[in-house]
């Protein structure tokens, strides 16, 4: 069994939210910090497990894990471990802001998670806390350097690009991974339903950098058919790389091979689609996988050719905490 869309595009990857939830203010995200919109709690572990062994039926490979702020569940570890544990996964990753990185690191690591993507929006630490609301910029550097250490064997450290607010820190980053093996990924922002005004002011299409990039000897890598939307830049004189995501270049979506679901169970066949669907129903008793399977399969072949956001068009994505970006 395999997923695939009506525009030959198949799904390999997916992006599961274990919550909504977060601690911090990030100010293209949750500016006011999370709140809480309603009582249906997160999936259970159970529900997960459910969940994901119907998904590696339909062919799904790599699993991430992301929120809101996943490492805030308590359960976190187990969840990993259920994932690790499904024969025909082979990657499971972690996206997380990093608060909790030095204390849970050895446990991920041991529950066989491989890789990790640490949102640090600024080395600056006055100007981390303006961008995150938080000032534990050296705790967060310090659990980086605890997961390099450890020996994960993919670290990515994710950027948003913000005018006039991080962009000039760019060469601070480039220095920084002179001599560490870090991907650097640098992320456009995106409009969402909350963030139109900010999105205007701080809004930086990343041609300018590409073009930065390749003037002092940065070349792009070679794309392998598994890697995400990332382009990968390197330099003889840096062991570090630095990614480029451009959701708003030309041909971004054709090569879309992720799904979400949300941390209330619903299926997200587009960050910025209208559509929503929630397999809740179907994750409670392991007898009702055949109706599982076949509703996924069916909403996966409906998926939209694009996201068409140049047409300032953001679905019914008002953050990224539920979805998990
Ligand atoms: N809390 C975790 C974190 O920050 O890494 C995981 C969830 S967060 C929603 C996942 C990614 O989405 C982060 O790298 C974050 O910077 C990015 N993100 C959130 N809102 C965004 C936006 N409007 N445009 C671009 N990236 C965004
Ligand atoms: Fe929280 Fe991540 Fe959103 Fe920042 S980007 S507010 S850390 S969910």
């Amino acid at each position: 069994m395999l997923l695939a869309d009506s525009y030959q595009r198949r799904f390999h990857y997916l992006r599961l939210s274990v919550t909504e939830r977060c601690n911090f203010k990030c100010t293209y995200c949750l500016p006011n910090g999370y709140q809480k919109k309603d009582c249906e709690p997160d999936l259970s572990l159970a529900e997960i497990e459910i969940l994901i062994q119907a998904f590696v039926k339909l062919g799904i490979r790599k699993v991430r894990l992301t929120g809101g702020e996943p490492t805030l569940r308590r359960d976190i570890i187990e969840i990993a471990q259920v994932l690790v544990a499904q024969r025909g996964i082979e990657e499971v990753a972690l996206s997380t802001n990093g608060y909790r990185l030095s204390s849970i690191a050895g446990p991920l690591l041991r529950a066989g998670v491989s890789a990790i993507n640490l949102s640090l929006d600024s080395l600056d630490p006055e100007n981390f806390k303006a961008i995150t609301g938080t000032g534990r910029l050296n705790q967060i550097l310090a659990g980086l350097e605890q997961a390099l250490s450890l020996g994960f064997q993919k670290v990515k450290v994710n950027l948003v690009l913000l005018r006039g607010q991080n962009s000039h820190e760019l060469a601070f980053f480039q220095d920084w991974i002179r001599h560490r093996p870090i991907s650097v990924r640098l992320i456009e922002l995106m409009q969402t339903g909350e963030n139109t005004l900010f999105f205007k002011q701080r809004h930086l299409s990343l041609d300018s950098i590409r073009q930065e990039l390749i003037q002092t000897g940065w070349c792009l890598n070679p794309k392998k058919l598994t890697d995400g939307p990332a382009q990968v830049y390197s330099h003889p004189d840096y062991r570090g790389t630095i990614g480029l995501i451009a959701p708003y270049s030309p041909g971004f979506c054709e090569g879309c091979n992720r799904l979400r679901v949300t941390s209330k169970g619903a299926l997200k066949l587009c960050l910025f689609g209208e559509k929503q669907e929630s397999l809740r129903d179907c994750l409670g008793d392991i007898s009702l996988q055949e109706t599982l399977l076949q509703r996924v399969q069916t909403l996966v072949a409906g998926k939209p050719i694009s996201h068409f956001l140049h047409d300032g068009r953001v679905g019914n994505t008002l953050n990224f905490s539920g979805i998990g970006g």
